[in-house]
């Protein structure tokens, strides 16, 4: 099997028949083995009756039906658990990603020697205002906290390798943020750029909520930083209450003017906050360490190797 397409699915009923002619149409283009895989990811409307009607037409259509609303990207981690192509795309199913750009992107892979290609928004349409500055800034402040450089505005439309698909079975963190772990892997990744377009039809299923933990998981991921940030304002509050203890004894034994049981006081609050910041900061550290050992990654990736198994 050439490749293979995951599609993760919650409530397309409206765009699964349009999405299925252009993979089918692109796929042929191709001239390439190939397998859809659709994964049902708990939709409450008719999406599954449509996928196994069309599995029932068509050899090349696969399916995964989940028995409840996973999430996007457990549904496609599902997905990757099961292709068997040596080159995996992943699509969404609401023909925001033109599946005409796989044949770019496969292209792209192929010829140049890629292990992944992925598809990034230099525009997008059709979407609220507030979802283009939210998305935007998100990418911006996580690739600045992060120790692996992940792609801005790049979303999970892309082609990868077996060798890709290799290493993400073998990563069991439970808080998935596929895109993260992508860039985590390594090997030679590029992009292309294409234009986003407009839901075909129905409406987004990631609710304020789901886009909500889904940065929260890209961050903890793949970021220490809120945490050392801790531990940045604690030795901040430190230093801060060193130096107004410093002036609040000078004021109380040289000058005349002080109020009383002022000294005292503040270099209390201030050296309890500077001193709690700093506590918390380290019980942070410690639970950065237990995290990154939690998300069980494997501790390196080898591209070749001459040593005999
Ligand atoms: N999706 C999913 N489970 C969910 C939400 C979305 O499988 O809980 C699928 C959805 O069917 C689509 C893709 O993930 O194929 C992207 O979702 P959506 O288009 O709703 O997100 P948006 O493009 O608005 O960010
Ligand atoms: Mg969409």
């Amino acid at each position: 099997m050439d490749i293979s397409v995951i599609i993760p699915v919650y409530n397309e009923e409206l765009n699964l028949p349009a999405l299925f002619a252009r993979l089918t149409e692109v796929m042929q283009k191709l001239g390439r083995s190939y397998e859809l895989l659709f994964i049902n990811d708990g939709s409450r409307d008719r999406s599954i009756e449509l996928i196994r009607d069309l599995a029932d037409k068509h050899p090349e259509v696969r399916f995964i039906d989940l028995s409840r609303n996973f999430g996007h990207q457990i549904a496609v981690s599902a997905g990757i658990d099961y292709v068997s192509g040596d080159a995996v795309c992943i699509i969404d199913a609401d023909l925001q990603d033109p599946p005409e750009l796989i044949i770019d992107l496969y292209h792209k892979m192929r010829n140049e020697g890629y292990e992944v290609v992925y598809a990034r928004r230099a525009r997008r349409l059709g979407e609220s205002i507030f979802k283009l500055w939210t998305a935007k800034m998100f990418y911006r402040i996580l690739s600045n906290i992060t120790t692996v450089p992940i792609p801005v505005d790049t979303g999970d439309f892309r082609i990868i390798d077996r060798s890709i698909v290799e290493v993400l079975r073998q990563m069991p963190e439970k808080d998935k943020y596929i895109r993260g772990q992508i860039s985590w892997i390594g090997f030679r990744q590029t992009y292309v750029e294409y234009e986003r377009h407009e839901r075909n039809a129905g409406e987004t299923g990631y609710t304020l909520r789901k886009m909500f933990r889904l940065a929260l998981d890209g961050i903890t991921g793949f970021s220490n930083f809120p945490l050392r940030l801790v531990t940045i304002f604690g030795f901040l509050v430190s230093v801060i209450a060193f130096l107004v203890a410093l002036y609040a004894l000078h004021a109380r034994f040289f000058t005349e003017h002080y109020v009383s049981g002022w000294t005292s006081l503040i270099i209390a609050v201030l050296f309890t906050g500077g001193v709690q910041l700093l506590s918390l900061g380290i019980i942070g550290e410690y639970l950065a360490r237990v995290n990154s050992n939690v998300r069980n990654r494997p501790l390196y990736v080898v591209r070749q190797t001459n040593v005999p198994k």
